[in-house]
């Protein structure tokens, strides 16, 4: 039987049956894509996480604005 266990992605406790939640292991996989035949570090998960946060935030932001 699968055990449930938190996301690999650092500050992440989503819990999950694979190594990410269904959200990091569609980031991971996009940055994996788009860095083909290139081992992707850490740190560039983090950066693509960052920028996806980044325009999250400025979205949520931006949302009240527009809705006046
Ligand atoms: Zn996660």
């Amino acid at each position: 039987m699968p055990m449930l266990h938190g996301c690999a992605f650092p500050g992440c406790s989503t819990f999950t049956l694979s190594t990410y939640c269904v959200e990091h292991e569609l980031l991971v996989r996009a940055v994996k894509e788009s860095e083909r035949g290139h081992v992707v570090t850490h740190h560039e998960v983090t950066a693509a996480a960052d920028t996806a946060l980044s325009a999250e935030t400025a979205l949520t932001a931006a949302a009240p604005d527009s809705a006046v």
